[in-house]
């Protein structure tokens, strides 16, 4: 097999910069950060946190009560989320959870929406799908989250009991009873009388942060408010 000059340069650039553009993994980052130039320029920013109501909030509007609710990211097809999440869930580069949470803490931190957070809980795996990824790339991002913001993460509060087929559920309704049933809380007490930031990675109809957000709430006292790594449009 004849290799392209394009695969020998790109060799070539792995060698000098073992810590590609986690979005492309193609150039060398700028310096110090994690993605390269063109990534940089190209990140697709929501807007969510100088909004109070914003299209996350208004996908769970009279399904939920939330304190506050923000995405990083708007996910499209072919764009850089998806190209991030790509790399985060399915090659295993567990550092674009972490950095993309270090990156997002700190507007969180400085966001006024995001206040007087207690425990940040990241929306579980099936635990087969966890042993067989292993890892959990909510709860990457909710780590990496703690950093800038200060507040500790609580990753088995909440635990996935079930693992029920999709295929023959329909309608939304039949789906979130699906889902309802398959989150239990691990040490409830410890959730009680607290805000709870709930961290996930896409959001699209929302079912699952639904389901895990109800059984959160039905908890005496506790408030929730929603941080997700995107949000698909
Ligand atoms: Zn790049």
């Amino acid at each position: 097999m004849k290799l392209k000059s394009t695969d020998l340069l790109r060799d070539f650039i792995a060698l000098l910069y073992p810590n590609l553009c986690l979005a492309c993994c193609e150039n060398a980052p700028i310096s110090k950060d994690i993605f390269c130039v063109n990534c940089y320029y190209k990140l697709p920013y929501t807007d969510f946190l100088d909004h109070k109501e914003n299209l996350l909030t208004d996908r769970f509007w009279g399904r939920l009560e939330l304190e506050a609710a923000t995405a990083m990211f708007y996910f499209t097809k072919g764009g850089i989320a998806q190209k991030l999440i790509h790399n985060l869930k399915y090659k295993g580069k567990k550092k674009v959870g972490i950095h993309l949470g270090e990156l997002y803490g700190r507007k969180l931190q400085a966001s006024n929406l995001f206040q007087n957070i207690d425990l940040i809980v990241p929306v579980p795996l099936h635990y087969t799908k966890e042993r067989k990824r292993g890892f959990n790339q909510s709860a990457l991002f909710a780590k990496g989250l703690a950093g800038p913001l200060g507040i500790p993460v609580f990753e088995q509060a909440l635990l996935r009991s079930s693992n029920l087929s999709s295929q023959t559920i329909k309608n939304r309704l039949e789906r979130l009873e699906n889902v309802l049933g398959s989150f239990v809380l691990a040490q409830p007490n410890r959730l009680e009388n607290k805000h709870i930031l709930l961290v996930d990675d896409v959001v699209t109809t929302g079912a699952t942060l639904e389901a895990c957000a109800l059984k959160i709430l039905e908890l005496p006292d506790t408030k929730l408010s929603i941080a997700t790594i995107a949000i698909a449009k």
